[in-house]
């Protein structure tokens, strides 16, 4: 796996570039989080992300939306 990767707030949030297709479902799901950069065509993290403000259930589903299932989203405890 190869990509950016943010923990906070008992989460952690990866995305595996080698999976990415840029389709940019997971920035209109989690904008404060997610960031399409729209020339390489790979989902980011915003540097200003604060995972322990972000809402669990979006992120969930950010990853659950994933066409090629490049997002990881683990709550504590759930390693
Ligand atoms: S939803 Fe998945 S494939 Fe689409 S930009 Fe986000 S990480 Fe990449």
């Amino acid at each position: 796996m190869s990509g950016p990767e943010l923990t906070g707030g008992g989460r952690r949030v990866a995305v595996d570039h080698s999976l990415c297709g840029g389709t940019g479902h997971c920035q209109d799901i989690v904008p404060e989080v997610f960031r399409l950069d729209k020339v390489e065509r790979r989902a980011k993290l915003r540097d200003d992300a604060d995972l322990a403000e972000a809402a669990s259930d979006r992120l969930a589903r950010a990853e659950a939306s994933c066409p090629w299932f490049a997002i990881t989203f683990e709550r504590e405890g759930e390693r």
